[in-house]
């Protein structure tokens, strides 16, 4: 049975100084972490400003397209300039502040696997499909969105973090079981578009994960870590819930 290497990765989301980018780069280096992944994604600004050693850097987003009359954006290029190996593409608070339709999330997931970094596909319902009782087949129509433009050699370099959108910021954390059951739906749908999939691709759960409840969620077995944000900013909370993950 192949292993996942665990993955826990931090979005900054629009906070951060440049006193806290080097206080991060100072506490970070200081640890090493074994045998799994930790990727911190500040605003991409203060990429550059970091200097990590016993990590990786993302990015929150990137444009679709390679340069030209986009202003506001960066191109992946640009991003792996500044020293980013992965890049978030579809968090909601993308898809909601900026209108990103499941299309536009594949086409930066294509692009950013084209010139070189990693996706982080940010998939999730809100509160009221999920009480409407349409949590698979919302998100089963994100993943579609996705098969649509990558094919599976493509789907296999990606990871996937399942982000209810009611759980992100808010302090309500979905259950262990809630989170496991729609991992196992994404897994289950990976391995309908290829058998392999299913097996390798990292899945990571994100939604107020704090040090206090991330190891039972990084427990379920179809959880291979987190994507973490206001928990992400502390560097004590962020490797303690590091720590969880291996
Ligand atoms: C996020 O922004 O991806 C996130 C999961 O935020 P939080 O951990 O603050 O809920």
């Amino acid at each position: 049975m192949t292993k996942r290497t665990p993955m826990v990765a931090g979005n900054w989301k629009m906070n951060g100084s440049r006193s806290l980018v080097e206080s991060f780069t100072n506490v970070l280096n200081s640890h090493t972490f074994d045998n799994m992944d930790v990727v911190v994604c500040p605003p991409a600004g203060f990429l550059s400003m970091f200097v990590a050693q016993t990590y990786s850097l993302g990015a929150q987003d990137c444009s679709a397209q390679d340069n030209g009359a986009h202003t506001g954006d960066n191109s992946v290029q640009m991003l792996k300039e500044l020293g980013a190996k992965y890049v978030i593409v579809g968090h909601s608070e993308r898809r909601q502040d900026h209108d990103e339709s499941n299309e536009t999330v594949a086409r930066k997931a294509h692009k950013a696997l084209a010139d070189g970094l990693v996706p982080i596909i940010c998939v999730g319902e809100s509160l009221k499909i999920r009480e409407a009782g349409q949590v698979n087949e919302f998100v089963g129509e994100q993943l579609g969105a996705i098969f649509a433009i990558l094919d599976a050699e493509q789907v296999g370099q990606c990871i996937i973090a399942y982000e209810p959108i009611w759980a992100i910021g808010t302090g309500k954390t979905a259950s262990p079981e809630q989170a496991q059951d729609v991992h196992a739906f994404i897994r289950e749908t990976l391995a309908n578009y290829q058998s392999d999939l299913a097996l390798n691709t990292r899945l990571l759960y994100g939604g107020s994960v704090k040090p206090d409840n991330a190891a039972q969620l990084f427990a379920q077995p179809d959880i291979d870590g987190g994507l973490i944000g206001g928990a992400s900013l502390n560097t004590d909370d962020f490797i303690a819930i590091c720590q969880a993950a291996i």
